[in-house]
């Protein structure tokens, strides 16, 4: 379509990407004839950070949107999560002490090459009703609450004033509508920063050249570690190692700003990237002949913002547009799926004519919570102990179980009114806040004491911490409650010296 076109909509989404066409979708299926039109500033969408899906985000592509088919068909099943530490004293592969699943992982998850699959999703919204203007851009948003939005437009033609009843902000990082009305905040309590490339010439983790190498390490593991997102990780920082589709690799570090000196000096992106992780025994064996795509390299400071609303009558923030905590474990798609579905179900909630004010209300502290406590409980401080090993075995264990517990199992159990919940936001997940949140701060406090001593990294070498992984079943409480054990053994043998340390 042209920007002349003068039809009228009842919703105009602003970015086509997975948020925006997702969100596009369930608009669609859940609202017989309403006019959608998606405005998407770049003539095809590229290359994107952000490969990995976790157990949440599969189901929602796979069951909701329905894309299971086409994600066998075109990208990778992925197998859970795999980590590789190191010290002074670790030399090779071998020696890096490794935690991970021992089998391949019971539930879908996958890794995407986003350029295409969001082009696929969005592909698919259209198919299903969805107007699409693009390249196009939207340049200004005027928000009336309860009334029409005016929306300015401008594309290469020229540019054109519209008005719809809502506007869905999906514009990602660049967040239009939370900059724009002051909104915006940094999280300046979780400064971290990352560079990325795709790479080519990646080692195979399943091939004959490491077995061969070292044969004890490939038998120790029954699943396949290619296919799973392995993280290369040290002091306060940890990498990721995303395989796509077709052979390339996803790899990017991401660090704690106040922990990593990340290297200043006259080289580009990619080389100090490189150089950076050729530091770790396991990125020498694995990076030792690759090469990174010259022309897809990134950088980005200070990852962590969020928006302080979320909706009003009238207009609703979706994925990054509303916040971004964090990449570890691959949150980001999870937060699309229940912010898209969320925002959906607000604009059908308005059309079915039902009152919006106490909807509104509650849709913003539900989210505002739910980022809140999801950052406090996971993620504030984690760098601290990221490298420790011993740490991270008992923190992944109980990370991943509570997830799957909690909140992976719920769409399993009760289909997409799951995702109407976001994680910690109602009473019954406020114990397992506290609980998820008093062992991160340990855990921390713990590695501060060790780097303070200068043990930090003495528990790395030649370890393995090989976990069956997590089903739906209830009896795998049992792996939670070995973990806590593992935690309460930690506190009295060690934690003890760090109870009076601030936290
Ligand atoms: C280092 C890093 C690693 C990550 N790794 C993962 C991971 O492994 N797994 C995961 O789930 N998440 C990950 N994420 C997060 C993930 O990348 C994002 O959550 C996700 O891509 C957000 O999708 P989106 O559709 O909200 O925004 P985007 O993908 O940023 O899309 C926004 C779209 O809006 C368009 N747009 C912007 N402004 C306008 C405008 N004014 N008018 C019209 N169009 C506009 C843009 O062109 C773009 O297409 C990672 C993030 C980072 C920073």
């Amino acid at each position: 379509m042209t920007i002349d076109d003068e039809r009228s909509y009842d919703v105009v989404i602003v970015g086509g990407a997975l948020s925006g066409a997702a969100t596009a979708t369930l608009l669609l299926r859940q609202n017989p004839g309403v006019r959608v039109l998606i405005v998407e500033k770049s003539a095809q969408l590229t290359r994107r950070v952000g490969e990995a899906t976790v157990e949440v985000s599969a189901y929602f592509m796979g069951r909701i949107l329905g894309l299971t088919q086409y994600l066998n068909e075109h990208h990778l099943v992925k197998q859970g999560l795999r980590f590789w530490f190191t010290s002074d004293e670790v030399k090779n592969l071998e020696e890096a002490s490794e935690l991970g699943g021992q089998y391949q992982v019971r539930l879908p998850s996958y890794q995407l090459d986003r350029a295409t699959f969001d082009e696929e999703v969005l592909r698919r919204a259209c198919a299903a009703g969805a107007d699409l203007l693009r390249p196009a851009s939207v340049m200004n948003v005027q928000l009336s609450s309860g009334q029409d939005q005016t929306i300015t437009l401008k594309n290469g033609e020229g540019s054109k004033t519209i008005r719809a009843r809502w506007v869905v902000d999906a514009s990602g990082v660049g967040a239009l509508l939370a900059r724009k009305e002051g909104w915006w905040k940094s999280n300046t309590a979780h400064p971290t920063a990352a560079a990325w490339s795709r790479w080519k010439g990646v080692k195979d983790w399943d091939g004959r050249e490491l077995a061969e190498k070292f044969p004890k390490w490939a038998s120790a593991v029954y699943s396949i570690r290619g296919t799973a997102t392995n993280h290369v990780i040290g002091d306060g920082w940890w990498s990721w190692w995303i395989p796509l589709k077709g052979g390339d690799v996803s790899v990017g570090v991401v660090f704690d700003q106040r922990l990593v000196e990340w290297p200043q000096d006259d080289r580009g992106i990619g080389d100090r990237l490189k150089a950076f992780l050729m530091e770790h025994p396991v990125g020498r064996e694995m990076l030792a002949d690759a090469e990174f795509d010259a022309a897809d390299l990134h950088w980005r400071k200070n990852l962590a913002y969020y928006s302080t609303t979320f909706a009003g009558d009238g207009f609703v923030l979706v994925g990054d547009a509303a916040a971004f905590m964090d990449p570890f474990y691959s949150p980001g798609m999870d937060w699309i799926s229940f912010t898209a579905t969320s925002a959906a179900e607000l604009i059908a909630a308005q059309r079915r004519g039902e009152p919006m004010q106490e909807r509104v209300e509650r849709h913003n502290r539900d989210f505002a919570n739910s980022h809140r406590r999801w950052f406090e409980a996971v993620y504030k401080d984690k760098y601290e102990y990221m490298g420790e090993f011993d740490l991270m075995s008992i923190a992944f264990t109980l990370d991943l179980g509570f997830y799957y517990l909690g909140i992976a199992s719920q769409p399993f159990k009760m289909g997409i009114r799951a995702l109407l919940v976001p994680p910690f936001s109602d009473w019954a997940s406020r114990p397992f806040f506290y609980l998820i949140r008093a062992y991160n701060r340990r855990f921390a406090q713990i590695a501060r004491r060790r780097r303070r001593l200068g043990t930090i990294g003495k528990r790395n070498r030649g370890r393995r911490c090989l976990i069956p992984g997590f089903t739906l079943k209830a009896t795998d409480v049992g792996l939670l409650v070995k973990a806590m054990a593992k935690w309460i053994w930690l506190e009295l043998t060690e934690g003890w010296h760090s109870w009076r340390e601030p936290g």
